[in-house]
């Protein structure tokens, strides 16, 4: 197809204006690039913006989910709780936008369609879906790993009469549930954090439930100001230390080093009672090997479904809501109040995993077992997560080679960074990098220091472009996988196999390695010159 001429030309076009794309722009403009963030939401933020439904807040502690890149705004902003709501960190991106004076640089409302790389120019033309067309020598997909919400075929949905939401795409107008019969279907991350706020709301809660979910007690509350003091005393040297962590946080309680069967059932009990006193991510630091050895995994899976056990009161419904699959293998959630919630006698517990849903109906939905009827309808499920936005694009690098030929058997890429046939294009903690396993702001920042480093040396070197190689992503995808294998991870249904979305091929797609070792392979690879990329 014969593309219209681009109406301006760049330097950079940034896909996004989440976390990842405010910083790359603000680095971006560092290095004197004329630098474009298109977005299509109507504001910045990113996952900020769209999950705004009741209860949505980060599950990193907010000292350490925040950007470490300049010293004055870590040490001006103050946030208010251990763990920040979903408004605050919307003003946070808001704030970063105005500090650093990026809003000039952003379009709003304005949707990529896709990008075509042009052999003659060497440079990518974008295409909004109002018909406009950037060209640019550089392509930086920063639209993030969870941002296509996963709306399921469900047989009938058009049917119901009442509201429908998806937790990933809330509508910014208040929501008002009290009186009001509503269903939620998911118990994942989002559903975890919405329900015990929506049943204290609605006059009645039916929740739809798939796969039980394992949650740890956030603790949330306010920021302690004295622990905020002792951060900022030295931020960056707490920022350092962090990132020398798995997962780039959590440096102040490292994981426990020796093995949950080298401790006894005593000493096991009492090092998963701590860690759940704590909250949060910490239980699965208990011990070194929980996340590697599923006889490990057993122990504190059983310990969390113990903990089920105690606070729900009915048995049936704490049996329906104890997992039995392996613990961290889908992301833990963090809870304020989930399990408890259903001891309300206005919820309800409904397993769709043996009676599955047929239809929505007008009034409800029915499943294998029976009907249920309710005004207000909640699709708390989830993403087509680390590739759904990229292949809903048109997207073709070199010879017309489209993302969803690449693509069809699971991201092909190299470091998660290049892509063989799309020169110049930049993916940031997406797939094939430690993305969502790491504290993602950690993951964007070094991501977009790389890239700023790479074009730096482009430059230098008077080169033009840079992509990786398909030897280097066909040994990448096996050290991907290889790191997976490693752990627990491939033992469950989850998006970080592309599980949950029907059709998905199955493959691994986030790096289980830990950050540390992940940050130093891609030093070690711009130390050599860029190895494993071809640069032209
Ligand atoms: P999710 O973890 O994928 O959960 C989706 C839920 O919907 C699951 O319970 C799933 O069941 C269910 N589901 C999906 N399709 C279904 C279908 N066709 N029929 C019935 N049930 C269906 O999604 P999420 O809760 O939005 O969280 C996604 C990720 O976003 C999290 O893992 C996390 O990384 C991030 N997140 C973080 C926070 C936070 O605490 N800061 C909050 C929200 C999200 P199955 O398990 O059986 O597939």
């Amino acid at each position: 197809m014969k593309q219209p001429a681009p109406t301006h030309a760049v330097d950079m076009l940034i896909v996004g204006a989440g976390f990842a794309g405010l910083y790359m722009l603000h680095k971006a403009r560092g290095m004197g690039l004329d630098a474009l963030v298109l977005e299509a939401a109507p504001g910045v933020g990113g996952t900020w913006y769209h999950n705004r439904y009741p209860g949505a807040r980060v599950d990193i502690q907010s000292m350490e989910y925040s950007f470490s890149f300049d010293e004055a705004l870590q040490q001006q902003w103050r946030w208010s709780e251990r763990y920040a709501p979903q408004p605050e960190l919307l003003r946070y991106a808001n704030h970063v936008a105005d500090r650093f004076g990026l809003r000039d640089g952003i379009r709003l409302s304005t949707r990529m369609a896709g990008a075509h790389f042009d052999e003659p120019s060497q440079r990518w033309t974008v295409q909004a879906e109002s018909g406009e067309s950037w060209s640019a020598r550089f392509l930086v997909m920063a639209s993030g790993p969870l941002s296509s919400p996963n709306l399921p075929d469900f047989a009938g949905l058009k049917d119901f009469a009442g509201p429908v939401y998806h937790t990933a795409n809330w509508p910014h107008e208040p929501v008002d549930f009290s009186a009001r019969r509503v269903a939620v279907i998911g118990t994942g991350s989002s559903a975890v954090q919405a329900i015990p706020i929506i049943a204290r709301q609605a006059s009645e809660l039916t929740v739809f439930q798939r796969t039980a979910a394992y949650a740890a007690p956030a603790h949330n509350g306010p920021l302690d100001r004295e622990f905020e003091a002792r951060i900022k005393a030295d931020y960056a040297g707490y920022r350092a230390r962090n990132r020398r962590m798995h997962g780039g946080f959590g440096s102040l309680l490292p994981p426990n080093p020796v093995s949950a069967l080298a401790a006894s059932a005593d000493e096991r009990e009492a090092a998963f009672e701590q860690r759940w006193k704590i909250g949060g991510f910490a239980i699965l630091g208990a011990f070194n090997d929980l996340l590697l050895n599923e006889q490990s995994n057993a122990l504190v899976a059983e310990f969390v479904r113990g903990k089920i056990r105690a606070i729900v009161k009915h048995p049936d419904t704490a049996q329906l809501l104890s997992p039995t699959h392996t613990i961290g293998c889908k992301r833990l959630c963090v809870d304020s109040g989930y399990y408890d919630t259903f001891n309300r006698p206005n919820v309800r517990l409904v397993d769709i995993n043996q009676a599955p849903i047929e239809r929505i109906t007008s009034k409800g939905l029915r499943t294998s077992g029976g009907e249920f009827e309710f005004d207000a309808l909640v699709l708390a499920t989830g993403f087509d997560a680390m590739t759904g936005t990229m292949m809903r694009l048109d997207l073709r690098g070199r010879d017309g080679l489209r993302i969803q030929e690449k693509w069809h058997a699971g991201p092909l890429n190299y470091l998660g960074l290049g892509i063989a046939g799309f020169p110049n294009l930049f993916n940031i903690a997406g797939p094939g990098s430690t993305s969502a396993f790491t504290n993602v702001i950690v993951a964007i920042e070094h991501h977009v220091d790389w890239i700023a480093d790479c074009i730096a040396y482009l430059d230098a070197h008077g080169l033009h472009t840079i992509e990786a190689s398909e030897q280097a992503e066909a040994a990448w995808a096996e050290h991907v996988n290889a790191a997976a294998r490693r752990t627990v991870f491939l033992s469950c249904n989850s998006w970080y196999l592309g599980a949950n979305i029907e059709g998905k091929p199955r493959m691994f797609m986030p790096l289980a390695e830990g950050f540390p070792r992940y940050a130093d392979h891609c030093a070690q690879v711009a130390h050599d010159g860029y190895v494993g990329f071809v640069l032209q």
